[in-house]
């Protein structure tokens, strides 16, 4: 097509938009928030220089460099760098006290709820120990996340504050994270996700993982949404037996989500011998637990009875 062919009012330059599928920078790693197209106001003014622009139906293109113009973002976009960069002078941690949890199942039910899982996918999973107790496992959020490094199309990130994310509309499915993640922390889309049709028209929410996407990778987000809204995550506030405690390391402050009552995190950790999960690894996570002494409860054996109560 020459440059006279190319349409100069804006209605039919958006249809001619619509009908190549230009879409670009987006795409490239670092650069989400930067989209560009043709300029078709500059005439025919050539550089010489060309660069590489990929379509939305994955074809490269090259085009000259002087025939792009950057275009404003818009909103989407910008939640979107947002949920890249997360809350600056946060450090989110979490708390989990082994005494307390009776595999209630609360924080299970209030997660699926909020990201649409289907009943059998767990971004929070509880594990029954032989001691025994239970421990409720999240994905512990590393400072030197393994999962992180091997992701080919940086789909998967470390934000400023704390929260290992992921981008559902980048990820490919090559599940390369799970086989990298020493705590089985991630779940793969096998199906159609929960609510699926309800949910084809909303806006992708980065921090919220809603709409799921069939054949990504899902996991648990700290409540990322919740932080942004000053809120404690949904595990934390559905727990009615006050397991978790949440809050800023760079307080040195953690809140309960049952008793709201606020600890220092270094006297929580060293009054009850806090420790992090296989801390050996150097995965640096931001989950530590409070071993199962002086348990307040009986240890319940039984999910499926459990289960069937909670639903
Ligand atoms: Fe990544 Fe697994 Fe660490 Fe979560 S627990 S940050 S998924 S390595």
């Amino acid at each position: 097509m020459t440059q006279e062919e190319i349409p100069k009012n804006k209605d039919s330059r958006r249809s001619f938009l619509k009908k190549f599928g230009l879409i670009s920078a987006g795409f490239v790693a670092g650069s989400a928030a930067i989209f560009s197209a043709f300029n078709f106001e500059k005439g025919k003014e050539k550089s010489g220089k060309k660069t590489k622009l990929l379509t939305q139906d994955n074809k490269l293109v090259e085009v000259d460099t002087l025939s792009m113009e950057f275009i404003e973002k818009s909103p989407l976009d910008t939640n979107q760098e947002q949920g890249r960069e997360g809350l600056k002078g946060k450090k989110w941690v979490m708390v989990v006290d082994l005494a307390k949890c009776k595999n209630a199942r609360k924080c299970i039910a209030a997660c699926q709820h909020a990201h649409h899982l289907q009943p059998y996918q767990y971004h929070m999973a509880v594990l029954q120990k032989t001691s025994p107790y239970n421990m409720p496992k999240p994905c512990q959020h590393c400072d030197n996340p393994p999962c992180v490094s091997v992701c080919p199309v940086d789909a998967t990130f470390k934000r400023q504050d704390g929260p290992v994310l992921i981008d559902n509309e980048r990820c490919i499915g090559c599940r390369f994270c799970m086989a990298a993640c020493p705590y089985s922390a991630r779940v793969f889309n096998w199906f159609e996700p929960k609510n699926a049709e309800a949910d084809k028209n909303l806006a992708y929410n980065v921090e919220l993982n809603v709409p799921q996407k069939k054949g990504t990778i899902s996991k648990c987000l700290f409540s990322a949404d919740r932080l942004r809204e000053d809120k404690l995550p949904y595990c934390v506030s559905a727990c009615p037996n006050g397991v978790y405690y949440f809050g800023d390391e760079n307080e040195d402050a953690v809140t309960n989500g049952t008793t709201k009552e606020t600890a220092r995190l270094s006297e929580l950790l060293k009054d009850n011998a806090g420790y992090q999960l296989m801390e050996e690894l150097g995965t640096k996570p931001r989950v530590y637990y409070l071993p199962p002494k002086n348990r307040t409860m009986p240890f319940t054996p039984s999910v499926d009875e459990i289960e069937s109560s909670t639903v």
